[in-house]
Order: C-alpha cells, then structure tokens, then sequence
C-alpha cells in the first residue's frame, strides 16, 4: 500500500449560488428562497402560477417566500405600483393554498 497518497482539495469547494434581493426588505438571499414574479403581458405575476411549456422570460422580481410581512401591499407598492394590493393577495393565497378564508383577526 503506498502511503503517499495525496488529498487535493478543490480551489472552489462552494458553488456560486445566484443571489437576488427583495423588492420590499432589499434582503440578499439564495434565489430559492424566493417567490419569483415576472412581468408577463398584462402585469405581474407569480411565476409558479404559468402553465408547463408556457415559459415566461422578461422582467423578474423576487419577494421572501417565507416572510408574511414582505407580502404587505405597502411594501409592494415600490416596485409594483397599482398592482400591489392584488400581488399581496397572491402571496398570501399561495402561501397558504389550503387557507380559504383570510383571517382579519392578523391585521
Ligand atoms: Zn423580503
């Protein structure tokens, strides 16, 4: 048995992870740990919500998927105007897809 096996270590051991920023905490995150909007024809929209084959490409933009208060209509409101308030609900109704009723009690 030869005992002058050498290990190598790699130079880069980590990966580039692309990183994005909120658009309404300004946070740097993994894009994974976003929810992406993309601004498809009409307005934005989520973009886990396009249909298989249907793959939108153009504008993007990336809101904490785990953070209920980045959802706030007026924290939206910066970088999607007068769509804020819809793009709020979305998020809150695909956080919680089983989740029928809001419940005010939390405002
Ligand atoms: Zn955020």
């Amino acid at each position: 048995m030869p005992a002058s096996v050498q290990f190598t270590t790699a130079p880069s051991v980590a990966r580039h992870v692309p990183e994005r920023s909120c658009v309404a905490c300004r946070k740097k995150r993994p894009q994974g740990e976003f929810v992406r909007l993309i601004h498809a024809g009409a307005g934005w929209t989520l973009a886990g919500k396009h249909k298989a084959g249907q793959l939108l490409s153009g504008r993007g933009a990336y809101v904490c998927a785990d953070t209920p208060g980045c959802w706030a209509e007026k924290r939206l409101r910066r970088a999607f105007g007068a769509q804020a308030a819809s793009l709020s609900l979305l998020l809150q109704t695909q956080s919680h897809p089983q989740a029928q009723e809001l419940h005010p009690a939390n405002l």
